[in-house]
């Protein structure tokens, strides 16, 4: 790319998806299963490298099992034919390898999403762009969008143009405002830190009286309990927490035979067993796990929580929040709401689809409805393959000018 905005002559793209994570990957799978061969796919991210899984979860224990990754890694007749084609032991064979039935620590699925990247890049439907996109507008005249692509090495935009596009961009850790009156605020923790062991060993002193508070009570709260209770047993014995939590009894999935409980929202694996054997209930008053870690109880509405606040985090050096993720805004100008069911956008205003705009992953997951009624949304590799199966085929239908 050279240094100036140029067009390139990329009329004959049938699609263009942004962000190479896990849903990315899959939306260019399920394209090259639904386009009609020969059609190109323009695939922009600035890494390639199989977006926050491996850059930042490689340590984490996975909440699926094993099947679910390959069921993943075996959904389309692309990804198929990359297991077969890429020399064994690839990622795919050793996920083989693994206990169907248990989870796994991240790293192997990541493994898995840079194999199918790597085959995805070399698919000669595939047309790839190593940069991020900076603006995305519809020019209605034509029937397609145009994209502006900014390679940030080098600071060269190009634009490009094609009828449909998907945004894959994902999600990153939210954090809120502490309540006024904090007689001292502690110093924030990136959630990504203290999910991943490694950095957060090197993060905090080793030798000195640290105490560290954690908001939130599920997935990743769980998970940063644990990491600190792993790191005072080996190599910070003065570290302790205190954990932040509104909810008095966790949730956990549930099988229910045929369905999961809660299978979004309920804890599951290693983060289950943690709070089982440690947190739930009363467990912390007679676990080893609670001489580290004290619960500060958040329960009973806004004013309370308020007060435990202001009591109890000025006595914390550091705060990590794990109270959920959300979606970067798009980067482009005209406002669109997801609509859950389709993977389209609204136009809020008119209320009308905004023709050949889609989105996937954990930016934009499917709304679900349990079989007795608790609505949630479906994010994982497994459950954004079975979505994709689903909406894909109606993305592609012709658009109406
Ligand atoms: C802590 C944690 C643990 C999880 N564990 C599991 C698990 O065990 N099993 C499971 O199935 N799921 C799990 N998930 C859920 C889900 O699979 C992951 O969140 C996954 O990373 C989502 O993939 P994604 O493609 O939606 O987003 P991401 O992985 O975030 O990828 C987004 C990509 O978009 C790119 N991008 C962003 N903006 C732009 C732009 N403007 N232009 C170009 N590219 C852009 C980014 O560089 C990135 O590569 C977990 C999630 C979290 C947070």
């Amino acid at each position: 790319m050279d240094n100036h905005c140029t067009t390139k002559q990329t009329s004959e793209l049938a699609a263009v998806v942004v962000g190479g994570g896990a849903a990315g990957i899959a939306v260019v799978g399920n394209l090259l299963e639904q386009l009609p061969p020969n059609s190109k796919i323009g695939w922009i991210d600035p890494l390639f490298q199989g977006g926050r899984i491996n850059a930042k979860y490689r340590e984490v224990p996975s909440n699926t099992k094993v099947h679910h990754f390959l069921s993943y890694g075996e959904g389309v007749e692309a990804f198929r034919k990359i297991a077969e084609t890429t020399e064994k032991p690839n990622a795919i064979s050793i996920l083989k390898g693994l206990p169907h039935d248990d989870t796994c620590s991240l790293q192997y699925a990541g493994d898995m999403l840079q194999v199918l990247t790597e085959g995805l890049l070399k698919h000669d439907q595939v047309t790839s762009f190593k940069a991020s996109v900076t603006d995305c507008e519809r020019i209605s005249q034509d029937s397609v969008w145009s994209l502006t692509v900014r390679d940030e090495a080098s600071q060269a935009t190009q634009r490009i143009t094609a009828p449909i596009v998907a945004y894959c961009t994902g999600a990153f850790p939210s954090t809120v405002p502490f309540p006024d009156g904090l007689s001292r605020v502690p110093k924030l923790l990136d959630l990504d830190i203290t999910l991943k062991p490694s950095l957060f060993a090197e993060t905090i002193p080793r030798d000195q009286d640290i105490c560290i508070g954690v908001i939130g009570a599920s997935h990743s709260a769980i998970l940063v309990l644990r990491n600190i209770f792993e790191l005072s047993q080996k190599s910070h014995p003065k570290l302790r927490a205190r954990w932040f939590s509104r909810a008095k009894r966790l949730k956990y999935a549930e099988d229910k035979g045929d369905w999961i409980l809660y299978d979004n929202t309920g804890l599951k694996g290693i983060a289950a067993q943690f709070a089982r054997e440690n947190l739930d209930g009363d467990r912390l008053l007679h676990s080893e796990v609670g001489k580290i870690i004290t619960r500060v109880d958040c329960s009973g509405g806004v004013e309370q929580e308020r007060e435990a606040y202001l009591k109890e985090m000025p006595g914390c050096d550091y705060v990590t929040q794990a109270i959920g993720y959300n979606t970067k805004p798009l980067p482009m100008k005209q406002e669109v709401s997801f609509n859950h069911e389709t993977g389209g956008f609204i136009d809020p205003k008119t209320k009308e689809p905004v023709p050949g705009l889609y989105g996937a992953g954990i930016g934009f997951p499917e709304r679900v409805v349990d079989p007795v009624g608790n609505v949630e949304y479906a994010v994982g590799f497994i459950k954004f393959m079975r979505f994709l199966k689903r909406v894909v085929p109606r993305w592609v239908e012709p658009i109406p000018n």
